[in-house]
């Protein structure tokens, strides 16, 4: 049996994953994180089969490299991926996203492992647009240039280590016949994607804000007027994606970038905040309730200095589809009512 260790299993990538690969009955799974609640809940029966160790991976170095001895496969989630908090801490953000993941990945290449590494979208920087004009340009693994914004523009700092990582990894491949994929996740959503601002204290991604401001009767707010574009991708559809790279049949993803995104379901924020206000009206609003309002907000009064937004970003998901067969299922409204659906009955149920 392949033994696949998780690192960062208990985020919301790590713990739907971890669930799907114990789905599959085929792996002895190790899932590493400080914390296991989201772990525990995607994993419900299961819990136990995903060994999970309580391990900070910032302070108990020996121990880590223990783990990723001992096993085949190393999957890499540990990274802060929430822009309010590149803004808040762009140094922690630099710590736990380059030094730390940079120790994990000279492991992997000193003890000769497979890494399954998560990277970025984000890696890609700030301006698709400029590049779209009206015809659609989709993010190549291998062709496109990544730009990123000024210094002093300090949301970056994410996506520049996480890009230099990458090239970190490829090098290592070059040098040292380090056996890697890379992932690009192209902005997911799904059950546990978050938590609400009003029931925890934090700075979570888009379609939390919304979601808490229809549950608690809030005000959207839509940075720099909502005209920014994003595209989902439902966490089950990302998961299978994400199985079939681990699975790696042929050895087909060796070596190989991946962007996992589904281009068919973009849309501006303020459109994604439209489709939030009416699933919300049409499945889950009471009577008594009343609707939340819109309003625009400049990115530095909501998220304070240094914010700068990727405009517009397409993921070209030709390789993947060919290498791996992947294709995703969920469409916009169903993906956005399974995961509203979700926030909706936790909320009334406590
Ligand atoms: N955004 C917004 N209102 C919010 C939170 C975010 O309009 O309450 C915008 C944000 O400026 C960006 C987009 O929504 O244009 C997606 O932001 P998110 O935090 O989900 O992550 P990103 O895709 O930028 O990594």
């Amino acid at each position: 049996m392949q033994k696949i260790l998780v690192l960062g299993a208990s985020g919301f990538i790590g713990s739907h994953l971890v669930a799907g690969l114990l789905d599959k009955g085929e792996y002895k799974i190790t899932a590493v994180d400080i914390v296991d609640d989201k772990l525990k809940e995607a994993t419900n029966n299961h819990f136990k089969d995903a060994h999970y160790v309580k391990l900070d991976i910032q302070k108990e170095k020996k121990k880590l490299s223990g783990f990723i001895e001992k096993n085949d496969v190393i999957v890499n989630l540990v990274a802060i991926a929430n822009p309010g908090i590149y803004i808040k801490d762009p140094l922690m953000t630099f710590r736990l996203d380059f030094v730390d993941n940079l120790f994990i990945i000279e492991e992997c290449a000193r003890l000769k492992k497979r890494i399954v590494h998560f990277s970025s979208s984000e890696v890609y920087g700030k301006s698709g647009s400029v590049y779209m004009e009206d015809k659609k340009f989709l993010f190549n693994e291998e062709k496109s240039n990544l730009i990123l914004g000024p210094i002093e523009k300090h949301r970056w700092i994410y996506s520049c280590s996480k890009q230099l990582l990458e090239r970190v990894i490829h090098a290592y491949g070059l040098q040292q016949g380090l056996n890697y994929t890379i992932v690009r996740p192209f902005n997911y959503i799904g059950p546990m994607i978050d938590f609400l601002p009003s029931e925890e204290e934090g700075i979570p991604r888009v379609f939390s804000f919304f979601m808490d401001a229809l549950l608690y009767g809030k005000k959207m707010y839509l940075v720099d007027g909502g005209k920014a574009r994003r595209c989902y991708t439902y966490i089950k559809d990302a998961t299978d994606a994400h199985i079939r790279i681990i699975e790696n049949k042929g050895n087909v993803c060796d070596k190989e970038i991946f962007n996992i995104g589904t281009v068919k379901n973009e849309i501006t924020i303020k459109d994604f905040a439209v489709l939030m206000q009416r699933t919300y009206v049409k499945h889950f609003m009471r009577p008594d309730e009343k609707l939340a309002g819109m309003e625009s907000i400049s990115g530095e009064e909501f998220y304070g200095k240094g914010y700068e937004d990727s405009d517009r970003r397409l993921p070209d998901v030709r390789k993947l589809r060919r290498l791996t067969g992947w294709k995703a299922e969920y469409d916009l409204p169903k993906m956005v009512y399974e995961s509203m659906k979700y926030y909706v009955e936790r909320q009334r149920s406590m």
